[in-house]
Formats: C-alpha cells, sequence, structure tokens
C-alpha cells in the first residue's frame, strides 16, 4: 500500500505531530467515474464552446436544474419498467430529512419539471439545453461508464413535425462542425397512445408464442412493458425481435402524416437515415418520432444520440399538456470521436511566464503581469523562489512563447529582459527553442541579464506591455 511521507520541511522545523507518522491510504476515484485532466480537458472546453455556438444560431437557451431530484420525479417521468429505473440509478434516502433523492439518470424529466415550477411556457414555447454530468449504475467499458455528461436540447411546447426536423438538421450540423463522418440517422415513429394499445396486444401474443427464446428480463417484461422486450441486445433473441409485429404497421393516418413531414424535411435537408421498426427508445415516455445516431467508429457502444418526441410528459408530471421533442448526445463517446477525427492540440497553459530573482525582483514581475493581463495577455508568474535554471525548465514546460526575465540587474536598468522560448517567435532572430534543462540562465545566482548569454533582448519596464503585446 502507498504511504504518504512526512514533509522534510515541517520535521526540519521540528514540529513532528503524531499523524506525520503515520500511512494513509490512497483514496482512488469510484469505478466509472472519470477525472478529466488539464490536457484532455481542453478537448472539453472546446467542445463545449463549439457546442454552445452551434445551440445559439438555432436559438436555443442554457438551462441549469439540479442534480439531484426526488426519486419519484424519475420512476414516474422514466417509466418503472425500464433499464434506468429498474437498475441504474442512483438512489438513497437523505438521512437527514427522509427524503427518497436520486442523482438525475438524465435530463429530460428534470427540465420538464423545472419548466412545470416555473411556468416557463405560460405565454411561448421555448427553446432551452443543458449540459452536464448524469449518472446510472452500468457496468463500465468504453463509451459507458457510471458518471457520464450529456448534450440534452428539449423543443417545449411544439407540436409540429417541423421541429422534429429542426432537431435532426440541427444535429446533422453539428457533426459537420465537428468534422465527423459516418454518424447515420435511424428513424422510427412510436405512434400514440391508442395505436401502441393495438400494437401491445398483438406483440404480447407474438411474445408468448416464443416464449422458449425469451430471456429471464424479456419474460418479466413481456407483459408490464412488452416493447421494451424488442430493444433487447440479447443476440440469442434477435430474430424473434426482427420478425415480430411491427408497431410501425399499427399507425394511423395522423401518425404517419407526422412522420412523412418529418421525412419530407429531411429530405430538403439532404438528410439520410434508414428506418428502424425496432427503435424504441430506453425510455417510457416517448410517442411518435424516435430516432437515434449512430456509428461503427466507437466498438459496441455506437449510439451517440438519442432523441424523440414526448408528448405526454408534462402532463405525467403533474403539467398542463404541452407537446415536446427532444434529444440526449453522449459527451464521452462524441469526444472519443473527435478525437479518431484529430483534435486541436491543448492549449498552452500561458503565453508568457515571469521568472525573477529576489523578493523586490517578484513583486515588480507580479505587477507587470498585471499589467499584462490588461492588455489581453495569459501570464504565469513564477510562484516560489527557484534559482533561473528551474524556472527556465518550468517556463518552458508552460508552453510559453517568451519569457520575461527581471532579477537585480533589470530592476537597476528599468527594463526587463525578453527571452523568446519558441522556434520563430516574434520574428527574432535569436530565438531559440532551448529543451528542459538548457542552461539558458546561467549561474542561477547571478540574478541579472548577463547570465542569460545573448539570447535576450532588453525592454524597458514602461514599454512591456506595448511590446509583447504587439509580438505575443
Ligand atoms: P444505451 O443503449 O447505449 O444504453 P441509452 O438508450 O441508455 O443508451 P440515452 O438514455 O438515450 O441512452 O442517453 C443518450 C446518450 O447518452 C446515448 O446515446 C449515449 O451516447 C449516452 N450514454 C448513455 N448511457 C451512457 C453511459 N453509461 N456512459 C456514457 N454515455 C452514455
Ligand atoms: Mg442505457
Amino acid at each position: 500500500m502507498a504511504a504518504m511521507k512526512t514533509t522534510s520541511a515541517l520535521e526540519s522545523r521540528g514540529q513532528q505531530h503524531k499523524y506525520m507518522t503515520q500511512s494513509f491510504q490512497k483514496v482512488r476515484a469510484l469505478t466509472g467515474m472519470k477525472d478529466v485532466l488539464p490536457d484532455t480537458s481542453a478537448e472539453w472546453e472546446s467542445l463545449e464552446a463549439t457546442v454552445r455556438q452551434w445551440l445559439a444560431a438555432y436559438g436555443y437557451r442554457n438551462m441549469r436544474t439540479p442534480v439531484l431530484e426526488l426519486t419519484r420525479l424519475f420512476t414516474r417521468g422514466i417509466g418503472e419498467v425500464t433499464d434506468i429505473v429498474e437498475k441504474e440509478m442512483y438512489s438513497f434516502t437523505d438521512a437527514l430529512n427522509d427524503e427518497q433523492l436520486t442523482m438525475r439518470p438524465e435530463f429530460t424529466a428534470g427540465m420538464v419539471r423545472a419548466c412545470i415550477e416555473h411556468n416557463l411556457l405560460y405565454d411561448r414555447p421555448r427553446r432551452v439545453y443543458a449540459m452536464g454530468p448524469v449518472f446510472r449504475h452500468e457496468k463500465p467499458q468504453r463509451g459507458r461508464y457510471r458518471q457520464f455528461h450529456q448534450i440534452d436540447v428539449e423543443a417545449l411546447g411544439f407540436a409540429g413535425p417541423d421541429i422534429d426536423a429542426e432537431l435532426i438538421v440541427m444535429l446533422a450540423r453539428l457533426w459537420k462542425l465537428l468534422g465527423l463522418a459516418d454518424i447515420r440517422l435511424e428513424l422510427n415513429s412510436l405512434g400514440q397512445a391508442q395505436e401502441r394499445a393495438a400494437h401491445r396486444q398483438a406483440l404480447i401474443g407474438y411474445l408468448e408464442q416464443h416464449k422458449s427464446v425469451l430471456d429471464e428480463e424479456a419474460l418479466r417484461r413481456m407483459h408490464t412493458n412488452p416493447l421494451r422486450v424488442l430493444d433487447t441486445k440479447n443476440p440469442a433473441m434477435q430474430d424473434m425481435a426482427n420478425n415480430a409485429p411491427r408497431l410501425f404497421d399499427f399507425l394511423g393516418a395522423e401518425s404517419l402524416a407526422h412522420f412523412d413531414g418529418v421525412c419530407a424535411r429531411l429530405a430538403d435537408a439532404g438528410i439520410e437515415y434508414t428506418l428502424n421498426p425496432r427503435l424504441v427508445r430506453g425510455l417510457d415516455y416517448y410517442n411518435l418520432t424516435v430516432f437515434e445516431w449512430v456509428t461503427d467508429r466507437l466498438g459496441a457502444q455506437g449510439t451517440v444520440c438519442g432523441g424523440g418526441r414526448y408528448d405526454g410528459l408534462f402532463e405525467l408530471l403533474g403539467g398542463k399538456p404541452s407537446p415536446a421533442v427532444g434529444f440526449a448526445i453522449g459527451m464521452e463517446r462524441l469526444l472519443d470521436l473527435c478525437s479518431q477525427a484529430g483534435q486541436e492540440p491543448a492549449l498552452p497553459e500561458c503565453q508568457i511566464y515571469m521568472v525573477h530573482q529576489g523578493e523586490q525582483a517578484q513583486r515588480k514581475a507580479a505587477q507587470l503581469a498585471e499589467d499584462l493581463r490588461d492588455a489581453g495577455l495569459r501570464v504565469i508568474v513564477h510562484a516560489g523562489s527557484a534559482g533561473f535554471k528551474a524556472q527556465f525548465k518550468r517556463a518552458d514546460a508552460s508552453g510559453a512563447v517568451a519569457a520575461v526575465i527581471i532579477g537585480g540587474n533589470e530592476l537597476e536598468a528599468g527594463a526587463a529582459g525578453v527571452k523568446w522560448l519558441r522556434e520563430g517567435a516574434a520574428d527574432d532572430p535569436a530565438a531559440g527553442n532551448p529543451a528542459a534543462g538548457d542552461p539558458v540562465a546561467g549561474d542561477p545566482v547571478a540574478g541579472g541579464t548577463a547570465a542569460v548569454g545573448g539570447q535576450q533582448e532588453a525592454i524597458p519596464f514602461d514599454r512591456l506591455v506595448t511590446e509583447l503585446k504587439s509580438k505575443v
């Protein structure tokens, strides 16, 4: 077991505390819950920025709902007989007030609750979105985590096929913006309650006849939620599911007209799709249009985005009946695709790294750094005291284009030393790219420009901001 060591600094001060001699066990992140470290975080931030711009272009506005909600919001909203509610929710009793709570396993139920609670649709329909973590207790594997992130987009209060199509067209644009190919659209219609009821009878009859191939879960669900049985991933049940009565064949004229309305608009936008009559989606609240965007580039977890219409959910959650349609994108899967397509390199930590020697020089460096930030530059001031050599190593690792050097000589001369750290930076003929450990700063205690040799220029303090601003 790894042990935490006592710090020598404290020891040297003679402060021997009891806890310092104990060893501690490392605490690890929970299974299926990932840390995003600074280098990967840049990919997340870049995706989030693209997503916000993309959504703004269609008039969607952000909303943020709590991670924790009452459990009954999800049992009612998502449906009792679904994978999520049956076996994936992080639920617990809040011991402080005895409430049954659940970490949101998806956004839609919470978004609809918030809209009802704040009467958001009282004067007009709304286009909204949310982005953030959701939680499902699943078996972790590539593309399947216990804390994962969704981009959730909802068009609330719109009934027509025009908005269903708008959402799908939007998604096609997002794939294009991100440079992603090979994501295909699967489409289906779940019709309306009456049509599903007629289909349900036929389906239960069919399942009764094929009981011998049904697994335990299917046997349990065939009477409570037979449609869900068709959603099975069990290879032994695929033939059975493929030949089952298709809900699509039970749709009446109105449902078919809605579906045709969506298809016509997809054709207008040049978007191809396949009709997948087995596509039922993992939640109970859908009706009419349902769709998924799927790729073969992610192994077994190939669904990047799923969505559909859920005209009954507002009423189910105690609100005024309102039509609604939306989708959720799995951000981890999307980022996996983005990195396969080649991401931009991560943004360096800073543009300018300030190295200094001595207290006065540190204070001057901190002041100059503020001036540089006023001018929009990203600046790190070396923290603590260290030799120039060690500071230059940090400057190099930070990715900065230039190091600004302030020591005793610079303070006296009223000019900072500026050393260009990257090849071709600022058209400086003297610019080099010192490898980490390159003794560019010479004697660490010399504390002046002389120590750095001929590789830097002196820029008076009062011209530093303008000069750097124009060159960085
Ligand atoms: P799946 O069939 O893969 O379990 P789902 O139907 O449960 O997906 P949705 O509830 O529709 O998924 O969630 C929307 C999107 O969120 C999915 O298309 C997928 O991209 C992503 N997603 C779902 N579950 C996970 C998970 N456990 N880890 C990472 N991403 C996930
Ligand atoms: Mg699932």
